[in-house]
């Protein structure tokens, strides 16, 4: 449903790399190894409201109307993409209405990658669907996995679920579209396992959740939305000096309540499978275990693979199991979501490695 022919890169018009074949590699792999994977394409449709509580009201009606908008503008084909995009230099100037789809495509996105078609909006619409149905079976898989660490079960074997969609969500903000992204899957997945009263600790407290961002781009969107509270606890590793450029540096700890909760580890260019592991095992001693969440929340992209066409350490297949592995030993209920991942040759090894990883059966 959301197949754009074309986007900018570096000045050149080149095919989308979001592309549906993402999927097909993804779930070909998943679907040749049925003893380790069961497959569901059920989903349940949560409505409007979890959406609501992470994106603002006419950020929403601006996704799902621009393309018929656009198209009755002149606009071409291909999808909405902005031509001016209000700079803070002229933002400050106060003068921020858009009363067009071409300047509403600037105030409503901020790069050139996020192209709306024609159900570009039904197809974010599923997928943070899909995460939520996903986020709605962690539940029932916790507390079974719970009752059983009660009855003296260790805490070495914690149950896991995965949500293959597209588009991916952890650049959306909560009124900006950009790095293919339209709507923050895995924010408003969280945001609705806080909301669900009858969910609580042992102590009253709200269930506390870790997301773990391991894309290989920082996510300015999820880290946005959750910047001023403590609850989820925000963590990412990504690409030091790459996209998306404005965010993702060590200073950036949250306001606020959230001071603290939220952080950033750039890593270098040449980052190894060794530096990855080590680096991603310092932060669950450091940050994960004593922050004591009762889920995690994986943005799980691949585009950290050393083959990557548009990113990439020097990862190889072989660091995605150990880094599948290195969650497993969080030791939590954990849900992981398709965040980004372009070399479709090696996509589906490469996230099965990290989803067999978890499963100690790599
Ligand atoms: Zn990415």
């Amino acid at each position: 449903m959301h197949t754009p022919q074309y986007e900018f890169l570096s000045g050149a018009e080149t095919h989308y790399f979001e592309s549906p074949e993402r999927r097909e590699a993804i779930l070909n792999f998943l679907r040749s190894h049925p003893d380790m994977f069961e497959v569901t394409e059920y989903f349940e449709d949560f409505g409007y409201q979890p959406i609501k509580r992470v994106h603002k009201k006419d950020f929403l009606e601006y996704l799902e109307t621009a393309y018929e908008e656009w198209i009755a503008e002149g606009g071409h084909p291909n999808g909405v993409l902005p031509a001016t995009i209000p700079h803070h230099k002229l933002a400050r100037l106060g003068r921020l209405k858009a009363s067009n789809c071409l300047a509403k495509s600037g105030q409503y996105c901020f790069d050139l990658s996020a192209v709306i078609t024609k159900n570009t909006f039904k197809s974010a619409w599923n997928a943070a669907q899909i995460t939520l149905t996903a986020a709605k079976e962690l539940v029932r898989i916790g507390e079974e996995y719970e009752m059983n660490v009660t009855d003296g079960s260790s805490r070495e074997n914690p149950p896991g679920l995965y949500a293959l969609v597209r588009p991916p969500g952890h650049h959306a903000q909560s009124d900006l579209c950009g790095g293919y992204c339209f709507l923050n899957n895995v924010a408003i997945a969280t945001q609705w396992l806080i909301d669900q009263p009858e969910l609580k600790r042992k102590d009253g407290g709200l269930k506390k959740i870790v997301i773990l961002d391991i894309d290989f781009h920082h996510g300015n969107g999820t880290q946005e939305i959750f910047y001023t509270t403590s609850n989820p606890l925000y963590i990412s590793l990504h690409s030091d000096d790459d996209y998306p450029y404005f965010t993702g540096s060590e200073i950036e700890r949250g306001e606020g309540e959230g001071l603290g909760f939220n952080i950033n580890l750039p890593l270098p260019k040449a980052t190894t499978d060794d530096d990855y592991v080590e680096a991603l095992e310092k932060l669950i001693q450091e940050h994960i275990i004593p922050y004591k969440a009762d889920y995690v929340i994986v943005s799980l992209g691949v585009d950290t693979f050393k083959d990557d066409p548009i990113a990439g350490f020097l990862v190889t297949s072989e660091g995605y199991p150990r880094i599948g592995n290195a969650i497993r030993k969080i030791g939590l209920p954990t849900l992981f979501v398709q965040e980004g991942g372009y070399c479709i040759e090696m996509l589906g090894i490469n996230v099965g490695g990290i989803l067999s990883g978890f499963l100690g059966r790599a």
